[in-house]
């Protein structure tokens, strides 16, 4: 196997980790590489996939040599630009499938979040050559379960936890300037130098850039009519966003979009002229997680926005070092940025009820999905309030909770194609 050596290094369970990858080989030829009429641009993020674990790892394993920083995470609370200015790197980790979830319940209640089960039981296993990579794992407090399990990762692992505020008061506006600025001088030991404001900017900036790539494909996912773009093809561009390196993911994505332009342009699309248009709210789809866009799209809609996390509440806003002049004003300035995600953990959360009904009149949906993982308490409490807003608005919704098993499909696909039924 070309990468043996290294997993040897990385202390991993080859054996199990080659299990892993076989199934995932598989998933992703059912899922993605038979389907016809994919843009072309879409061989790079295929590419990807198929080196997940080999390229990519290499090249973090030569910025770990050369002692730059590698952090992963779990939530895109992540000032991921400070570990960009560092020249280190910052991923996410996999917390999306099935495969480590039993060995996470030998530790874990079997009554919490999928995804935090998954990611903690990658580590157990020793299977996720990303977790073994990291320096520091950065975890955050916006939820119950996510917080005690930091207690039990930090037993293997190093972790860093950053107080997430759940209002967006001003003592508590103060509290999350604090943790970015602890966050900030643990990557500085990390990397063993000082940020300056210079690498700081230019941090920020690389990641502006990632993000107004993501923007661009957003807006042309569905244009004119055409759907450009699978719904499941977005959502992996949107998955290995936080995988990537940012520079090279931004040209990727940009090069893909010029491409979905043109198929605008000669009205090229993936579905028939007059598919229902669906737009994914709720909580996170980390990969290998593909099964809900996967049930729509073969149930005959176009999913043609997400909002959650691997999605447009991670590309929306910009850092704005306008007017900037010292480190603090940009530390001020990625505040004002972070403090406008609008994950369900904050209370009150109004914010994200309005962006949902905005991000459906901007992409003329005919209904919404509301995705929720089973127990995580957060997004699906919150699913009332969302669900009563788009009714008052006049746009069908149908409510999906489940996790990452498969035994489910029939009865998801089942209520899907009724809900499908009802748009036509
Ligand atoms: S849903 Fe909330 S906790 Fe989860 S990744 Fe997003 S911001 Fe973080
Ligand atoms: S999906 Fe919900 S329960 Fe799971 S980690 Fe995110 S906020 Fe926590």
């Amino acid at each position: 196997m070309a990468y043996e050596e290294l997993y040897k290094k990385l202390d991993m369970d080859i054996e199990k980790h080659n299990q892993l990858m076989e199934i995932l080989g598989q998933v992703y030829q059912e899922l993605f590489l038979s389907r016809k009429n994919r843009p072309e641009g879409m061989n790079y993020f295929d590419g990807v996939i198929a080196e997940i674990h080999g390229k990519r790892i290499e090249e973090l394993f030569a910025l770990k040599e050369q002692g730059r920083a590698l952090v992963g995470t779990f939530c895109i609370f992540v000032p991921e630009e400070i570990v960009v200015a560092a020249k280190g790197a910052c991923y996410g980790l996999c917390g999306g499938a099935q495969f480590s979830i039993p060995e996470a319940e030998a530790h874990l209640p079997r009554n919490i979040c999928p995804l935090i089960k998954s990611a903690y039981g990658f580590k157990l296993q020793r299977t996720c050559p990303y977790t073994q990579l990291a320096d520091v794992i950065y975890g955050e407090t916006t939820c119950e379960a996510k917080k005690k399990t930091w207690e039990l990762l930090s037993q293997l692992h190093r972790v860093h936890v950053m107080h997430i505020p759940h209002k967006k008061e001003t003592l508590e506006r103060e509290l999350w300037r604090k943790e970015i600025e602890r966050f900030k001088v643990e990557i500085e030991e990390l990397a063993g130098n000082t940020i300056s404001f210079e690498n700081l900017k230019e941090g920020i900036e690389t990641v502006n850039a990632k993000r107004n790539a993501m923007k661009r494909l957003y807006d042309l996912r569905c244009k004119d009519g055409v759907v450009s773009i699978a719904g499941l093809d977005a959502l992996l561009v949107n998955q290995i966003s936080f995988y990537d390196d940012p520079v090279r993911f931004a040209q990727q994505v940009n090069q893909l979009c010029d491409e979905l332009e043109e198929r605008i342009e000669k009205g090229i699309s993936v579905f028939p002229e007059d598919v229902p248009k669906i737009l994914v709210s709720g909580t996170p789809m980390a990969p290998p997680n593909w099964k809900l866009h996967s049930i729509i799209e073969q149930s005959g809609a176009a999913v043609v926005a997400e909002e959650a996390c691997i999605g447009a509440r991670y590309f929306r806003d910009n850092v704005d070092v306008s007017g900037c002049e010292t480190v603090e004003d940009l530390i001020d300035a990625l505040l004002e940025r972070y403090l406008k995600i609008d994950c369900a953990c904050f209370t009150p959360n109004d914010e994200r009820v309005e962006n949902v009904i905005k991000m459906c009149r901007e992409k003329r949906v005919d209904g919404v999905v509301y995705y929720t993982l089973s127990f995580c308490h957060t997004y699906n409490v919150e699913s009332k309030k969302v669900m009563d807003r788009l009714k008052e608005e006049g746009i069908p919704v149908l409510r999906i909770e489940t996790d990452y098993s498969m035994e489910d499909v029939e009865q998801i696909r089942t209520r899907v194609e009724a809900f499908i039924e009802t748009l036509r």
